[in-house]
């Protein structure tokens, strides 16, 4: 009987023993995990927003080497020869800024022959915009998602053939 309750009494004393160590043990450990978290996730949040920025300069560097930067008036004067049934305006209204777009504005023609400014166009470009705020029409890429699909088709054929 004896015995019995020494176990018993040693026993409560373990299990009050390895409560007292693992307990803090597993505070630490949540702890130096949610240290670690704490010093991780804004570090990774960094290299994406790194990552994006990376990516406007390369979609602006595209969408600077399709379409140029120039002086209203030139391009409206180009315009007036190439298109002389498009009515091109005096000042046209850029529809992002809904501001006026001067003779001696920086400016981006499309290929629709819609108007905006250069800043405009760019902040509107590098939000991941891809069409024309007015038609809806590709601003860049337009070609390039023609080859894509030719080549998925091309991919589809052969399969085709072979079985018939
Ligand atoms: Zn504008
Ligand atoms: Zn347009």
């Amino acid at each position: 009987m004896a015995n019995e309750t020494d176990y018993t009494i040693s026993g409560e004393k373990d299990d009050s023993l390895t409560i007292a160590i693992i307990l803090p043990c597993l505070f630490a450990i949540i702890l130096v995990i949610l240290m670690a978290v704490a010093f991780l996730l804004p570090k990774l949040t960094e290299e994406s927003a790194e990552t994006k920025e990376n990516r406007r300069k390369k979609r602006l560097a595209a969408l600077d080497n399709t379409i140029k930067a120039q002086h209203y008036v030139d391009w409206a004067s180009k315009q007036r020869k190439e298109h002389p049934e498009f009515p091109v305006s005096m000042h046209p209204l850029c529809v992002i800024c809904l501001d006026e777009i001067e003779d001696a504005s920086q400016i981006r023609g499309l290929g629709c022959l819609h108007v905006f400014h250069q800043a405009c166009l760019d902040d509107w470009f590098g939000r991941y915009n891809e069409y024309c705020p007015l038609c809806h029409r590709p601003i860049v890429g337009g070609k390039q998602l023609k080859k894509k699909t030719r080549a998925s088709s091309d991919s589809d054929t052969p399969p085709v053939a072979f079985f018939v």
